[in-house]
């Protein structure tokens, strides 16, 4: 099945007579005939249901269908995209361990990392993504135990050069995690470029609609656990919670990464979404291929508008031809990149704000990558508190506007954008 055809079909094939949308299983439990047979699945010697906490079977039909799309072997859904990054990243390293990190990740994955996750002693470094070989080479430590980074940087549109970043993680023998929220899986495929396990915000493209929290994570099925056993021990040992088995031998490449993140994370932490989201999320994946080329062929249009407009500074679109990254662009994700574009109007935050103000159509709200098209002047919202010589730094200037396109008429989004500039 092609891209488009698995975003309806993957996941879920139902049998005669059965129904043809996936079945909502809102139900916490399961019941089994004798003691027996559940203690199978206790001791994962047996497949199946016990409790939401863990697994529930709405959740995992529209889990494999995301791994379908990404080309992955296996795939879990979590309750939001912070749950995602935590635990792809807490399923390897521990106390003691490091991780080396993109400088440009998204804002609650850099809090997460930096603050939240350094407080349970896991450190990490964090590099340029346009950094130096050397500079890259020099972040790595024996205890290093992944690479994460994302595809398009939210906000700061800078793509990864992915296939850089695998070697240089496989060359000192960890993952490549690669956050893939802003391309989605019908712009690129990570794993097709050496990354290892793929993780999701699903609240963005993948929802679309502005309706659920959710996350994911997809396991490549690629990374040899057992070929570097001594730095991955929670994979490669025998976990006594569950009678000594060891998840590598177990479950194989293919399956180990997610199974000890459902088996351990999931049941400890249970960030578990529920099955009525799953479901939500699922209609929204199905026309995920259909919105994304609407999404991408509206931001181009829209960038080129401004682009051309006097009162617009400057425009970031990796998509534009002179944009810094629109040869790598063109290679990771030559079909489009996302919907979402910068830009700077002439006259800095003053008359951003009036700009901001002038809209109608455009909905000013923090959130990014749905149906929706929606605005964000960081200097007078999220980033208020900061000074414009700090704002500056941080690589968000006082003129910096976040659109982002949504699937409406482009026309009718240009013609917004018109009115609002022309009052400044
Ligand atoms: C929004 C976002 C997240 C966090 O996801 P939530 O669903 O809000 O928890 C992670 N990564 C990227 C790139 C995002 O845009």
């Amino acid at each position: 099945m092609r891209k488009e055809t698995k975003c309806i079909h993957a996941g879920y094939t139902p049998k005669n007579g059965e129904p043809r949308m996936i079945p909502i299983i809102q139900s916490t439990t399961f019941k089994y005939d004798s003691s027996e047979d559940m203690g199978k699945l206790f001791d994962l010697e047996a497949e199946g249901y016990f409790y939401t906490r863990l697994q529930n079977p709405t959740n995992d039909m529209v889990a494999a269908k995301i791994a379908a799309l990404e080309g992955g072997t296996a795939a879990m859904l979590t309750s939001s995209g912070q749950a995602a990054t935590f635990y792809s990243v807490f399923n390897l390293a521990g106390a003691g361990d490091h991780v080396v990190a993109s400088s440009t990740i998204y804002g609650g994955s850099f809090n997460l990392f930096n603050v939240t996750m350094r407080r349970m002693g896991i450190d990490f470094t964090f590099v340029d993504p346009d950094c130096s070989d050397e500079e890259l080479e020099a972040a790595f430590r024996p205890e290093t135990k992944a690479v994460f980074g994302e595809t398009i940087a939210n906000p700061a549109l800078i793509v990864l050069d992915i296939e850089r970043f695998a070697k240089a993680a496989h060359a000192h023998g960890v993952p490549l995690i690669i956050d893939n929220t802003f391309a989605t899986p019908v712009n690129c495929r990570p794993f097709e470029w050496g990354a290892d396990i793929v993780t999701h915000s699903t609240t963005k493209y993948m929802d679309g609609h502005d309706a659920t929290v959710g996350g994911a994570i997809v396991d490549s099925g690629n990374f040899d656990w057992m070929a570097h056993a001594d730095k991955f021990p929670g994979l490669t040992t025998p976990d006594e919670s569950y009678h000594g088995i060891t998840y590598a031998e177990k479950f194989g490449n293919a399956g180990a990464f997610i199974t000890k993140a459902t088996a351990q994370l999931m049941r400890d932490l249970g960030s578990i979404p529920s099955p009525m989201n799953a479901y939500i999320l699922n209609l929204g994946l199905e026309s995920l291929a259909v919105r994304m080329e609407r999404h991408c062929t509206n931001a181009q249009k829209v960038a080129e508008y401004l682009q051309k407009h006097e009162k617009v500074a400057w425009v970031n679109y990796p998509g534009l031809p002179g944009n810094k990254y629109y040869e790598r662009a063109k290679k990771y994700m030559p079909e489009g990149t996302c919907g979402v574009i910068s830009f700077g109007v002439k006259g800095g935050r003053a008359a951003a704000e009036v700009f901001m103000k002038q809209l109608k159509l455009a909905i000013i709200a923090t959130h990014v990558a749905d149906a929706h098209t929606c605005i964000l002047h960081p200097a007078n919202s999220t980033h208020r508190q900061m000074t414009d010589e700090e704002l500056i730094a941080g690589g968000v200037g006082p003129d910096l506007v976040r659109l982002s396109v949504g699937i409406e008429n482009a026309d009718d989004i240009i013609e917004d954008l018109e009115q609002a500039l022309a009052c400044l």
